[in-house]
Order: C-alpha cells, then sequence, then structure tokens
C-alpha cells in the first residue's frame, strides 16, 4: 500500500525490532541508506539490525559505523519489522530472505521506477535520484535522529548514486540536502570524495585493461560493449564490486547512446549492466524484457545462456529500441 513519511514515522516509532536491508551487489547508496537508517532507528533506541547479502564491502567499509553492516545469519530471525532500501524487487534482498523467520511489518522505501510495490507501507519516488534523499526527507520530516555518521552515510548515498551530482536526476533538492547535510553533519567532502573516488585497489585499473580490449562498437557507435569472463576474472583476482562504474567509461564517449556491459557469473547466468544517455532510449524497458529493471538511464538483469548468446540477444533489442528512436 502508497504510504507517506507520516504513517511510515508513525511505524518506525510504534515498534521495536527492526532489520533493514538492501540488494544484492549493493552500491554507495543501498549501503549508505541501510546504516543511514539503521543508526537513526538505534538512537530511537529500537533493536536495530543491518543486513546484506555480501555484508560490507572493501571499498565502503570507511563509511560511519560500516561494522553494523553484517551477512545474513544461518538461523531465521523474527522481527516486528523488515525495511527493505533501493530494492527494485523483492529478490534482490538475495539471501537475507531466508534469514527472516517473521515479520509483522514490511516497508518498502525505493526510487527504482520497476519497484512493483512490495511490501506493507510502500514509499517509492521514482523522480529522486538515489534513495538516500528519501531517507534524508523520512528523518527530517518524522524528526528522527541525525548527527554526523548518519549525515556522511547519506551524503555518501548521494554523492555516489548522482555519479557525483552529474546524472540527469540531479536537482536543486539534491544540492540543497547535500549542502544541509554538510553543514548539519561538519562533512569534510573533500575526505569522502577521496575515499570514494580515489581508493581504488590497483586491480580495477588492471580489469578496466582487460575490458578495454573487448570494448566493441555497433556501426553508427551508439552502442558500446565490453565483457568480462569469468576465466579473465579469475585470473585478474577481481572481485565483484571492482567493476561498479567502469561502464561509466563507455558511456562516456562521445556518440555513445547506450552502454553495455555483459559479466559471466558462476550460475550459468550473465549479468547485464546498461546505461543511456538518452530518455529516448529507455534501458530499463530493455532489462525488463528479460526479467530485470532499474532506471529509464541506469538498469541491468540476470540472464540465462553463455556471454555471447546473451549479447547477442540484449544488443538485438537495443539495435531495435535505438532504432525505433530514430537517432541518427
Ligand atoms: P548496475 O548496472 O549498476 O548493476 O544497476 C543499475 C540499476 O539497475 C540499479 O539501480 C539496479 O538496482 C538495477 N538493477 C541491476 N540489476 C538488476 C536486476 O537484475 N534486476 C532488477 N530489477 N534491477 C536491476
Ligand atoms: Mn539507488
Amino acid at each position: 500500500m502508497a504510504a507517506t513519511f507520516d504513517e511510515i514515522g508513525k511505524a518506525l516509532r510504534e515498534h521495536q525490532q527492526f532489520v533493514v536491508l538492501g540488494h544484492v551487489r549493493p552500491d554507495g547508496d543501498a549501503l549508505g541508506s541501510q546504516l543511514a537508517l539503521g543508526l537513526s532507528l538505534k538512537q530511537l533506541g529500537k533493536n536495530v539490525l543491518i543486513w546484506n547479502e555480501e555484508g560490507v564491502l572493501e571499498k565502503y567499509s570507511f563509511l560511519p559505523r560500516a561494522e553494523l553492516l553484517t551477512k545474513p545469519p544461518a538461523t531465521a530471525q523474527h522481527f516486528d519489522v523488515v525495511v527493505a532500501l533501493d530494492t527494485a524487487i523483492q529478490n534482490r534482498l538475495g539471501n537475507t530472505l531466508a534469514a527472516i523467520a517473521s515479520a509483522k511489518l514490511w516497508i518498502n522505501i525505493d526510487h527504482h521506477v520497476s519497484n512493483p510495490g512490495y511490501g506493507d507501507l510502500v514509499l517509492i519516488d521514482s523522480d529522486a535520484p538515489e534513495t538516500g534523499e528519501i531517507i534524508f526527507r523520512l528523518i527530517k520530516s518524522q524528526g528522527l535522529p541525525m548527527d554526523h555518521d548518519i549525515a556522511e552515510n547519506l551524503y555518501a548515498a548521494i554523492s555516489t548514486d548522482t555519479g557525483s551530482f552529474q546524472y540527469p536526476k540531479t536537482s536543486a533538492r539534491t544540492f540543497e540536502i547535500a549542502a544541509e547535510l554538510v553543514r548539519d553533519g561538519d562533512l569534510d567532502v573533500g575526505r569522502i570524495s577521496q575515499q570514494l573516488y580515489e581508493n581504488y585497489p590497483r586491480r580495477r585499473l588492471e580489469l578496466l585493461r582487460e575490458l578495454l580490449r573487448t570494448m566493441r562498437f555497433s556501426e553508427c557507435g551508439q552502442v558500446a560493449t565490453f565483457t568480462l569472463s569469468l576465466n579473465t576474472a579469475a585470473e585478474l583476482g577481481v572481485i565483484p564490486e571492482d567493476n561498479e562504474g567502469l561502464i561509466d567509461h563507455l558511456r562516456a564517449v562521445h556518440g555513445v547512446i547506450v552502454a553495455a556491459f555483459f559479466e559471466e557469473l558462476s550460475d550459468a547466468k550473465v549479468r547485464v549492466s546498461m546505461r543511456s544517455k538518452d530518455e529516448m532510449i529507455d534501458v530499463c524497458a530493455i532489462c525488463q524484457k528479460f526479467g530485470g529493471g532499474g532506471h529509464a538511464l541506469a538498469a541491468g538483469a540476470r540472464v540465462r545462456g553463455t556471454l555471447e548468446e546473451v549479447e547477442q540477444k540484449v544488443l538485438e533489442e537495443t539495435g531495435e529500441a535505438v532504432k525505433r528512436a530514430c537517432i541518427s
């Protein structure tokens, strides 16, 4: 059921046992939003667990109180409230789902247009560039606790999911929220940015070198792709989080409208990650055809098949979409 900030605020105050979840292959928005809401609830005196299938990633281990983010336990637990953040579809909560024995209430807070609205209280704002902005508004409108650590987590969520305040949904409100977080949390923006964007392991660049070797462009140069096989990933010793953001190198090329990245997974599936530079080409719609979802300009899917098969099918759909949009 669609819910207001007030309804969600009331539910948060009325209950005691919480678990805050985020999506598999988490990004800064998922982890930052999870920590921010979790910390605010803890300060209210609630019992809060914060779970993610991957726990905390090396890359985001600098986030304040990151140690609170854990993998779900083997034994399922009972909760009053489950809060799912930034998760377009329930099964993207991964193995955290199996660790929930029961819950009186499910709250779903997200900004993905493809979110079907699972849960009892649902707040989806697809105009928000990130879930962090929605959590900020929830905390402010309901008078929930805010401090330096919460502000830094929200700033990291906002900075990462707007591509450092560059993506089209970035609005005056986004800058106003960021300014308020910097001011109220007395944040060191330079340090946070350095930890987010200038702190990668060397193997990430070595991965980029290999990806660029596989780079291909469509005839007119509007669609650019690269691929990662399990073999190459093993040879380089890369871990899944290493490839976050590398697709931006393809999108950044003049003339490219759609970028696609194909990553072979160990379960006979391929992870497809897509970006678009033009609202006329909705990559969410393309990914939905393969069981995925996301946003119009950034979407993904996990598709059964080999790298070659999946790449061919997705590029066929993409070619059609480019043709329909008559972009030349
Ligand atoms: P990324 O390409 O960075 O993995 O994901 C881009 C966007 O698409 C994210 O907002 C992410 O939540 C969404 N997304 C990625 N993969 C999937 C998927 O398999 N299913 C759905 N529903 N959404 C996805
Ligand atoms: Mn997000």
